[in-house]
């Protein structure tokens, strides 16, 4: 297909493997890097007039895409990296793009000794991916020191949200299904370099001790329940370390389901069904996943 007039780079038939952090997953027919706003305005006006759904993707790491792919086209910006510092009285204001990645922001932020979210370090998604699932670990969440972010939404228009918004709460947010994070200013306070540095040391020791980081996962499968973490109800049903195909519930750590080198998508929704079905039936929990499945029917 012709992409008149798009300056970004658009792949055709790409398998998802290569996108997603569970390193599953088919193919997608277009995955399209717009350079700019003005080209993502003209990406989603070209997709609208050929009726091609669409969806976002960030860095994949909270997506687990079905083995016979999309049929929705897959939009990127990570190429429209921006980033500036405007310095208020007591630290600054950081302006950054939704397609930065999460991990690379924090240390940018700590170089310039400003602190706020070193407790999110090592979340591997974008800035966006990241507004949108409103993640967060010990105890901190993106939303907390967000002032507003700016978000394309289906309509094509450009609305800027606060921070305060009522609808972010754990793991939700005010961004849509469709709609584009493109943005985002983070009120950050200024700290000794060093400090924030030994913060950002002890988020990564921990997770490393805690995470199976030795293999592909998607990070916490399903969410807490009534401020318990899901881990607690998946290890009392005895249900750490079983496998379907290739896929395994963890035995570091059983809320995250890890591919070990074979896994399709179905082995991990069946492994997903399996944990959900075990844990009603010893603790009368029902689980709730917290990663995003696409592509799969029903
Ligand atoms: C090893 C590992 C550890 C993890 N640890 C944590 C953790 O501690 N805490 C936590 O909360 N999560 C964790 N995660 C999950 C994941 O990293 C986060 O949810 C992350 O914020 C997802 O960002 P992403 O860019 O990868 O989004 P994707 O996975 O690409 O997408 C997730 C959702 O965000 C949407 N999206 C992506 N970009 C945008 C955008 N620019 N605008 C609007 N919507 C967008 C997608 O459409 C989709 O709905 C972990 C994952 C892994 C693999």
């Amino acid at each position: 297909m012709e992409w008149k007039g798009i300056k970004g780079t658009v792949l055709e038939n790409v398998s998802m493997k290569r996108y997603t952090s569970m390193r599953v997953g088919g193919p997608v027919r277009y995955l399209i890097y717009p350079v700019d706003e003005t080209d993502l305005k003209n990406v989603l006006r070209y997709l609208a007039h050929r009726d091609i759904p669409y969806r976002f993707l960030g860095n994949g790491t909270n997506v687990i895409v079905s083995d016979s792919g999309l049929k929705e086209a897959l939009i990127r910006i990570t190429r429209m990296k921006q980033k500036g510092y405007k310095k208020t009285k007591n630290g600054a204001v950081a302006d950054v793009s939704g397609g930065v990645s999460l991990k690379q922001f924090i240390r940018d932020n700590a170089q310039h000794g400003l602190s706020g979210l070193e407790k999110l370090y090592w979340i591997p998604g974008t800035v966006g991916g990241a507004l949108k699932m409103n993640a967060g670990s010990f105890g901190a969440s993106v939303s907390d020191p967000l002032l507003t972010m700016r978000v394309l939404n289906t309509r094509g228009q450009i609305v800027t949200i606060s921070g305060q918004d009522a609808s972010f709460g754990y793991r939700t947010s005010p961004v849509r299904p469709g709609e584009c994070v493109i943005s985002a200013g983070f009120s950050l306070k200024g700290r000794n370099k060093k400090e924030i540095e030994k913060d950002m040391e002890y988020v990564y020791g921990e997770r490393k001790k805690r995470h199976p980081m030795e293999f592909p996962s998607a990070g916490s499968v399903f969410k807490g329940v009534k401020g318990e973490p899901a881990w607690k109800f998946i290890e009392k049903a005895g249900l750490k370390g079983i496998k379907v195909g290739g896929a395994c519930v963890s035995e570091k750590h059983a809320n995250f389901i890890v591919n070990l080198g074979s896994a399709t998508a179905h082995d991990v929704r069946e492994l997903i069904d399996t944990v959900k079905r075990g844990v009603f039936e010893k603790t009368g929990v029902s689980l709730e996943e917290e990663v995003e499945l696409w592509g799969f029917n029903g």
